[in-house]
């Protein structure tokens, strides 16, 4: 598969920038990944590295394909090297505050034509795209963790977001193998409107002693048969984004059935974000995750 744009550029080398970047070196895409953070980007590398010697290992690629794919993701600190993308993609963390920053930030930098996607969770396109200098060429691109592995990328328009940037921008995920759906400008979208709640969910019944961490994720497991329980599957996406989208979720739509559980907060204020930190519901420090209550 091979994508409509042959070079692109990514802001945020964290889970999902690089995950992003490793969909495009499968897809003949070269990916330039920027970062305002050499720790993360380092580690970004580490992780682009590691994936392709995991297909070579498997036998999934040749070494030669492998190596191919690999040199087309590329990491750096400079906005400037992304002013000749046709297609950028903001993966930054997951507050508007910072990703507004980044909006501004890029204005004037970009190539004129150049569609600006985010892989927001939750945040509105529509106000994202006020910050920016081309309302109409902005549009949510939600790819799904591990980007490489899962089969959906959401499609959200702003309410300027033109029919030439959606169908570029579909053109483009559809080229990479991926599957779409369109979702409205609704707080969270489809996919985490339904999940994030779910786990937020799943903190309280925590949170108010119903079952242990162990309990709650081996019911879900076995018995919704879920892949990974709720805990674990929020220590994987990292629990300062749920807890970002479930804010977003509460303030969007003024519903005190989205109040973020307190003990999500308090994993949030410990620096407890999940596997990205080594610790969440979990500790990942040893050879075995282990529950942290
Ligand atoms: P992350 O915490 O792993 O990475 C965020 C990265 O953004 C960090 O490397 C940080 O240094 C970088 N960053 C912050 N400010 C920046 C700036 N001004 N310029 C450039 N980089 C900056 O987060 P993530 O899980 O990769 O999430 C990124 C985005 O993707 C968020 O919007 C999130 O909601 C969304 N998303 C996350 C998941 C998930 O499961 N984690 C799934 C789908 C979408």
């Amino acid at each position: 598969m091979t994508g409509t744009f042959r070079s692109i550029g990514i802001v945020g080398a964290g889970q999902m920038g690089a995950g992003i970047a490793m969909v495009c070196g499968h897809g003949g895409v070269e990916a330039h990944v920027i970062d305002v953070s050499e720790e993360r980007i380092a580690r970004a590398r580490a992780s682009v590295e590691a994936h392709f010697a995991r297909h070579v290992a498997k036998g999934m690629m040749t070494a030669q394909a492998a190596a191919a794919a690999r040199g087309r993701v590329t990491f750096g600190l400079d906005v400037a090297a992304l002013g000749d993308k046709p297609f950028v993609i903001e993966a930054a963390s997951e507050d508007e505050k910072v990703k507004r920053a980044i909006y501004g930030s890029l204005a004037g930098k970009l190539a004129p034509e150049a569609i600006l996607a985010s892989n927001t969770s939750s945040i509105s396109i529509t106000r994202l795209a006020s910050a920016s200098d081309r309302p109409d060429r902005v549009i949510g691109v939600h790819f799904m963790n591990p980007a490489p592995r899962m089969q959906l990328v959401e499609l959200i328009r702003g309410i300027a977001t033109s029919q030439a940037t959606f169908d570029a921008a579909r053109a483009f995920v559809v080229s990479l193998g991926k599957t779409t759906t369109v979702s409205e400008d609704f707080p969270a979208f489809i996919v985490n409107r339904i999940l994030i709640p779910m786990i937020n969910e799943a903190v309280y019944a925590l949170y108010e002693g119903v079952a242990s961490i162990t309990a709650i994720d081996t019911s879900m497991r076995l018995g919704a048969n879920h892949p990974m329980g709720p805990l674990e599957l929020a220590d994987f996406i990292g629990l300062d984004t749920c807890l970002s989208v479930i804010k977003v979720l509460h303030d969007g739509m003024a519903d005190t059935k989205y109040r973020p559980c307190p003990l999500l907060v308090k994993y949030v204020e410990a620096g407890w974000l999940g596997r990205k930190t080594g610790r969440g519901f979990y500790d990942y420090r040893g050879p075995e995750p282990v529950p942290t209550r």
